[in-house]
């Protein structure tokens, strides 16, 4: 693991960043988001302080008009109060209170500020006395300016706040007085401010420290936002008040902060599960980094085997295989993945044989000890391998196809061929020595009576053509030559029993399981060989009574003899020559037929092929077929050979047994011919 760390962590930048770039685009583009909101926001916010100072000034251009339109009718009146005129003032001043409902009192006032006249009439002089500084002062400069002007704002009796409008009165050039009109502020903003700007706007009127003295409100002050306030000189009245306009905060912008934090929740969200991607993808990355490291290492453990490791599935096709199979073959991966039997590295006379282990692998039938098979490389040549095979099962207990592992055997097999030849060549020169100590044995023993029996028959013969001779003399002499005749053949009778090691022991026995083991014996050498043996299918045959181990002699050298005169014999490869053994049912019984494809027999060989120790073969002993015969004619049968020219040429070598029906064979051993 602290390799993966290692790798994990000595990553270039780039790649340890490159798991969060989405999170930073979605950060990004948020900020984005965020940017352009405030950029509308600011645009918004100018274009409303621009409408609020439109709408301001347009409310103060009214308020304005209304008040200047006052001023002039206080002059009006106080032209009135002038001309003496004082019931035209009077009707004026009502119809003035009528029509302006802000107004609240109109009075004369006489030249030292005292009232002579009030609309209405006034209740409570004392309250009368509220605001008196700022009206005097603002006669002192309406008469200074001769012209109706506003004085400073006060707490009126009627407890609101307002201002007085005074008129100037001169008699000529005379100061005489001056007409007062009360205003209420808070009635001229109440009344004279349409209602959507009431709705929009909190509309204040501040005095000079600007502190707000007839504020109207429709919600509570401390919901809007004096940033968005504009603010201006309310003139007339002058005197240092100012008009202040607060926008309500607008509907749209809640659902902007609403939509804002939405984004922002919805920014963070993604964010946090782009990071927990990240992570998820670098512990995938980890998990995947470490499974290629177990990936090579399996590999690499695989590599050096020099076991062939091959898989295949339920319909024997081939799914995985190692570099030391393919070695094994000669065929690349390619080649060899998705190859279904009969495989191409099946030796083609063992394909049946392949074939039937094979599915009984995959059946569960396999032999748990292994199995040997004959292999050819791509290049032809032959070897052999030792094949363990079980059954592939995946993660549900299922079982996916078969598992096999090779062992290349030829060399074992090649050791163990060697030390067989080298075995048969020293019991061939055993028997060799034998069958010379033998002849000379025999020699010696039948020589002292052979020389007697000359003797007898030469001094028979002199007296004989002499004619000197009696009978009583020649039947001695030839009942001497006689005896000494049969101890000759007794030593022979003797040295035969000698050697032979056991009595024949004949039971029924089927001639087709009989050929099977025969040629299960020989295979391996007419693999080596090159030749290819085949059983040729019959139909049952009924039992033959015959001695097993002298049948299967007959039939092993019937056979060896027929792969020696194959043509191909000699070498592994060739695959070509072929050694047929039929078995079919004749007038003599069961008749089994022994045939090679080679140069037949010539005639001068023909003539001594059963004479015993003649061999055509530089390591023969001759001996192979005057036994074969020797043994059928024991067992009652008959043995003779064909040419088989008009068939493909060979030779065809049969012997026939009697079946079980027909009269059984005498025991006691070998005819005496071959004694
Ligand atoms: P060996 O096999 O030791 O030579 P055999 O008695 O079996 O002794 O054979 C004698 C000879 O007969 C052989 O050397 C060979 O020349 C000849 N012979 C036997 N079988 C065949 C055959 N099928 N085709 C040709 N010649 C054969």
């Amino acid at each position: 693991m602290s390799s993966h760390r290692t790798l994990w962590q000595g990553r270039p930048l780039t790649r340890q960043i490159l798991p969060f770039f989405p999170a930073l685009l979605v950060l990004l583009t948020a900020g984005l988001v965020a940017v352009l909101m405030s950029l509308v926001h600011s645009a918004e916010t100018q274009s409303e302080q621009e409408r609020t100072i439109k709408d301001v000034l347009w409310v103060e251009q009214d308020l304005r008009f209304l008040l200047t339109t006052t001023q002039e009718r206080m002059s009006g009146l106080s032209n009135l109060a002038a001309a003496g005129d004082m019931d035209k003032l009077q009707r004026q001043a009502v119809a003035l209170l009528n029509a302006q409902s802000e107004l609240s009192r109109i009075r004369v006032l006489d030249a030292h500020g005292a009232t002579t006249l009030s609309i209405p009439p006034i209740g409570n002089p004392a309250a009368m006395a509220r605001g008196e500084s700022q009206r005097q002062k603002a006669i002192s400069t309406a008469r200074a300016l001769g012209r109706a002007t506003f004085s400073a704002p006060f707490l009126t009796p009627t407890g609101e706040m307002g201002l007085e409008v005074l008129a100037p009165v001169f008699d000529g050039q005379v100061f005489s007085g001056a007409i007062s009109a009360t205003l209420s502020l808070d009635a001229l903003l109440t009344r004279h401010i349409p209602w959507w700007f009431a709705e929009n706007y909190r509309l204040e009127i501040l005095d000079t420290d600007g502190v707000p003295i007839v504020p109207t409100s429709r919600i509570g002050s401390d919901t809007v936002s004096l940033a968005a306030a504009h603010t201006m000189v309310f003139d007339p009245p002058g005197g240092g008040l100012y008009l202040r306009a607060t926008p309500y905060p607008a509907q749209g912008k809640r659902s902007r902060w609403l939509i804002l934090t939405a984004i922002g929740v919805l920014t963070a969200s993604t964010v946090g599960s782009l990071v927990a991607l990240a992570r998820h993808i670098r512990r995938r990355l980890k998990a995947e980094q470490a499974l290629r490291e177990e990936i090579a290492f399996r590999r690499a453990m695989e590599n050096s085997l020099t076991v062939g490791m091959r898989a295949r599935d339920m319909d024997g096709r081939i799914t995985y295989v190692n570099q030391a199979f393919c070695s094994m073959v000669g065929y690349t991966p390619e080649d060899l993945l998705g190859m279904k039997p009969p495989m191409a590295y099946w030796d083609p006379a063992g394909v049946e044989r392949a074939q039937a282990l094979h599915d009984a692998v995959l059946a569960g039938n396999g032999p748990s000890e292994g199995f040997e098979l004959s292999f050819l490389r791509r290049d032809g040549s032959r070897f052999d391998v030792l094949v363990h095979e079980t059954p592939l099962i995946d993660a549900s207990g299922h079982q996916t196809g078969g598992m096999g592992s090779f062992l290349d055997i030829s060399d074992r097999k090649q050791m163990e061929d060697l030390a067989r030849r080298q075995d048969q060549r020293l019991q061939h020169t055993s028997r060799l020595i034998t069958m010379g100590e033998m002849a000379s044995s025999l020699a010696h023993e039948i020589n002292q009576p052979l020389a007697a029996v000359a003797s007898y028959a030469t001094g028979c013969l002199n007296r004989l053509r002499s004619g000197r001779y009696t009978v009583p003399e020649l039947t001695d002499a030839l009942d001497k030559l006689d005896r000494q005749a049969k101890r000759a053949g007794k030593i022979v009778r003797h040295m035969h029993d000698f050697a032979r090691k056991s009595s024949p022991n004949f039971s029924p026995l089927d001639m087709t399981t009989l050929v099977r083991e025969a040629v299960g014996f020989i295979s391996r050498d007419a693999v080596q060989r090159g030749v290819r043996l085949t059983i040729e299918p019959a139909a049952p045959t009924p039992p033959v009574i015959a001695d097993r181990v002298q049948i299967e002699q007959v039939l092993l050298n019937l056979i060896r003899n027929a792969i020696d005169a194959s043509p191909a014999s000699g070498g592994r490869g060739s695959g070509h020559a072929r050694v047929t053994i039929g078995i079919r049912l004749d007038s003599g019984g069961v008749q089994v037929r022994v045939r090679d494809y080679g140069d037949g027999i010539p005639e001068e060989t023909a003539a001594q092929l059963f004479t015993p120790f003649f061999t055509t073969k530089p390591d023969g002993m001759g001996m192979g077929l005057s036994i074969c015969r020797s043994i059928i004619e024991a067992h009652h049968g008959h043995l003779w050979y064909e040419q088989a020219e008009p068939d493909g040429g060979g030779t065809v070598f049969c012997f026939t047994l009697p079946c079980q029906t027909q009269p059984a064979p005498k025991t006691g051993g070998l005819p005496e011919e071959t004694q």
